[in-house]
């Protein structure tokens, strides 16, 4: 089974509140242990990126189920790719909150000084959601 790893972007819903991340991440924990699935999700700004690695088959599914959730809107996929090692193999789902996200750190990583993971290349993402990890 190939290794990949998925990384994408969406807006919260309207009526989406904060109580729904601890929601989303209890539910996440619990099934993404069960199917070897590890990464991190921020939210910020009112967006998400959240990048999932595992099995093919399972980022896949994974990817499609999280696509039809109500809680946001217009996921589009900012990079997927065969890796040869995990980047955040320790979490089933590591949370990368808001107050973590520094204008120093979105600077870095983008034209603008505002997050928006529209703004993010493939590899801008990836590096944006490993520094912020290390913050944690
Ligand atoms: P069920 O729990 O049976 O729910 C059926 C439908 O209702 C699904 O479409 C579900 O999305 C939706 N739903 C469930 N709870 C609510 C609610 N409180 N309000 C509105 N709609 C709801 N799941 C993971 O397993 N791993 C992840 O890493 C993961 N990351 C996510 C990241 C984001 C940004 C979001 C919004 C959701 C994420 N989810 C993740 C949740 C995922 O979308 C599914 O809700 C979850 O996997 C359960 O799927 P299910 O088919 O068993 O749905």
């Amino acid at each position: 089974m190939q290794l990949v790893q998925l990384i994408y972007a969406s807006k919260k819903a309207e009526n989406f509140n904060r109580q729904d991340i601890e929601a989303i991440l209890a539910c996440s924990r619990e099934n993404n242990v069960k199917q070897a699935i590890t990464g991190v999700l921020c939210f910020s700004q009112d967006f998400f990126l959240q990048c999932l690695e595992g099995g093919r088959a399972e980022v896949n599914a994974l990817y499609t189920r999280i696509t039809h959730d109500p809680r946001h809107l217009q996921p589009y996929i900012i990079d997927y790719s065969e890796i040869a090692e995990r980047s955040f193999s320790k979490w089933a789902m590591g949370y990368l909150p808001e107050t973590q996200v520094s204008r120093e750190l979105v600077l870095r990583y983008s034209a603008v000084d505002e997050f928006d993971p529209a703004h993010l290349s493939a590899a801008g993402a990836l590096g944006f959601l490993r520094s912020l990890s290390a913050t944690i």
